[in-house]
């Protein structure tokens, strides 16, 4: 075939493919247009999975009628005039190809006046092509309909999904909308039912709550980056990001990653670096596989970030990326330590914070009917993460020489031994690192080891390594080592197994670091304290003592729990009391 240019209809449609992926692109792209606008109030209205009908109301700046179908003509936009203003663009739209690519595959009608106008304009468009606009009385803002979409595109109609997922992927995206911008009020109709409505209280926390429910909610920690003058001189360009946010504590995790939510200056994206730090941050807190539910804000000066990667604009560049990455996972690390906690009843109201009062009043506003309808009577029944700290407990025994059974204020604790014992040392050996300071112990007499897996000798950097952590280890032919000192923690542990094992993460690590945490954790397995050890209740009573100082005593670095809690009230429950 002779090379010809496209027409211009294959070529519209073509490109409106790039934008126009299904139902909810065209939502996201109306709902950044009426976000642009300066709009208050959006409602969005949903047909069949937005394959019959999509519908976006705005009270926003209209559009003047005499450029209603200068907006339809492709890179015809109001936001950007020049190039030089890629790098600071403050609005979500800046392409001018939305409308121009949905009015191509679908049947489009707006309804639009400024302020200035007595008289509304009203525009319809089928597969492109306008039919002349009338005049049209309307309130001040933009209507804009989208009716059967694809309806020209056989080949795209053809892999729409379900009316479910469709409409699935809709309410996931109003539901992100509301969350970044927590004081615009949304509303989503689907099939003529109310599913999503915002109230605009400018509050993340109250949006949270109509999104994953009140239960999940308050459970939620809130997680900031660190104020300005808590920065040490060689993190003065965290200063470059402020994040912001929620995110569960270790205790609520989920199966996938789609609960991770992160908005940079206001546009959702999808990140592998940003998804990485908030996974860094949660490191040997939860189960291997689970996943956090996060909901981040970070605001960053526009010149440090391009937007203009992807024409759905979901995946954006840092100048900085280090410096994104650190701010992210301090932010979240920070959050986990300080408020990471088992849910527990509330306390006497005396013994709430201010952030507790807070909470407790926007939940009680916010929630009032959603509790009531649980069943749930009155501010006082809420259950409030707490600091980390865990309550005191007083040890009564030990069962089948595994788990140490306490009592606490609130009811019984079975406490895994050797996950707690693992908790503490972990922590113990982080902080002597921190100050190079590991404590070592010489054998009586040194030990031989083989090195199995090993591919010869153990090179320079794995012993450099293995004598910061305390060992004194040195070659002695072949796949065999000498083992003259060991850590303090270690010396009653299985010493030959955790070197072997220790070696093996760091060649398998990887990642430097990940190898070292790796045997960071194999040295600790193998010091703590094993299951089937008979325990003194003074030797309990220590382990809990030492659980109770560390900074997260409900997990331990592998990232089982600790620690079960059996409430009073769960008690009285199963012995029929109540
Ligand atoms: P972009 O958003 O990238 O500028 P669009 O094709 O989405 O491109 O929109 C083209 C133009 O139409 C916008 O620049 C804006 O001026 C105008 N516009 C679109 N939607 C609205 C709206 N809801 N309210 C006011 N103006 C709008
Ligand atoms: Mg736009």
């Amino acid at each position: 075939m002779p090379i010809r240019v496209l027409s211009e209809e294959v070529a519209s449609k073509i490109a409106a493919g790039e934008v126009v992926e299904r139902p909810a692109s065209v939502v996201k792209e109306l709902v950044e247009n009426s976000i642009d606008a300066g709009a208050r109030e959006i409602k969005v209205e949903v047909r069949q999975g937005g394959r019959r009908l999509m519908r976006v109301m705005d009270d926003g700046a209209g559009i003047p009628a005499a450029e209603v179908e200068l907006a339809f003509a492709r890179h015809a936009t109001s936001k950007i005039a020049s190039v030089e203003e890629l790098s600071s663009i403050a609005t979500l739209g800046f392409r001018g190809e939305a409308l121009a690519s949905i009015a191509a595959v679908s049947q489009l009608t707006i309804v639009t006046r400024t302020a200035e106008e007595d008289v509304g304009t009203l525009l319809r468009l089928e597969g492109g092509k306008a039919t002349p606009r009338q005049k049209k009385g309307c309130p001040q803002g933009t209507v804009v309909t989208v009716e059967n979409l694809f309806y020209n595109v056989p080949a795209r109609l053809k892999f729409l999904r379900s009316e479910v997922t469709e409409r699935k992927h809709i309410d996931g995206l109003i539901h992100r909308y509301g969350m970044a911008y927590p004081h615009l009020r949304f509303s989503l109709v689907n099939d003529g039912r109310l599913a999503f409505q915002s109230l605009g209280s400018g509050k993340l926390y109250d949006v949270l709550i109509k999104v994953y429910g009140l239960e999940t909610a308050q459970q939620m920690l809130e997680a900031r980056s660190l104020e300005a003058d808590d920065l040490k001189p060689e993190t003065q360009n965290l200063e470059l990001v402020d994040v912001y946010g929620y995110i569960s504590p270790p205790s609520l995790h989920r199966a996938n990653r789609s609960y991770l939510t992160f908005f940079v200056n206001g546009r959702w994206v999808q990140d592998r670096m940003l998804s990485y730090a908030v996974s860094e941050a949660y490191h040997t807190l939860l189960p291997t596989g689970r996943c956090p539910i996060v909901v981040l804000c970070l605001e960053l000066d526009p010149s440090q970030v391009d937007i203009n990667v992807h024409p759905t604009k979901s995946e954006v560049r840092f100048l900085d990326s280090n410096a994104v990455f650190t701010a992210v996972q301090k932010a979240v690390r920070r959050a986990l330590v300080d408020q990471a906690a088992i849910p527990r009843m509330a306390g006497l109201p005396s013994q709430w914070s201010a952030q507790d009062m807070e909470r407790r009043r926007r939940l009680v506003e916010a929630g009032a009917p959603q509790a009531r309808a649980a069943g749930i009577e009155a501010p006082t029944f809420f259950e409030f993460p707490e600091p980390a700290k865990l309550p005191p407990l007083r040890v009564l025994g030990q069962i089948t020489q595994t788990y140490i059974i306490a009592e606490g204020p609130e009811g019984l604790y079975l406490i895994d031994q050797h996950a707690a014992h693992e908790r503490v040392l972990y922590e113990r050996l982080m902080a002597e690192r921190a100050k190079m300071a590991v404590t070592s112990q010489a054998l009586l007499e040194p030990l031989t080891i083989e090195l199995p897996f090993q591919s010869g000798e153990v090179g320079g950097e794995s012993l450099e390594f293995l004598s910061q952590l305390g060992f004194d280890i040195e070659p002695f032919g072949g796949e065999t080592v000498l083992v003259r000192a060991v850590p303090t923690m270690l010396a009653t542990g299985d010493i030959g197994q955790a070197i072997v094992e220790i070696v093996d993460g760091l060649t398998e690590g990887g990642v430097a670091e990940a190898g070292e945490e790796k045997a960071l954790i194999s040295l600790v397995c193998h010091s703590a304290v094993r299951a089937g050890k008979t325990l003194s209740l003074e030797e309990m009573r220590n382990l809990i003592h030492q659980l109770e100082e560390t900074a997260m005593p409900r997990t331990c670095p592998h990232g089982r729990p600790t620690m079960i809690h059996l409430s009073a009230a769960q008690l009285a429950r199963e012995f029929g009391r109540r």
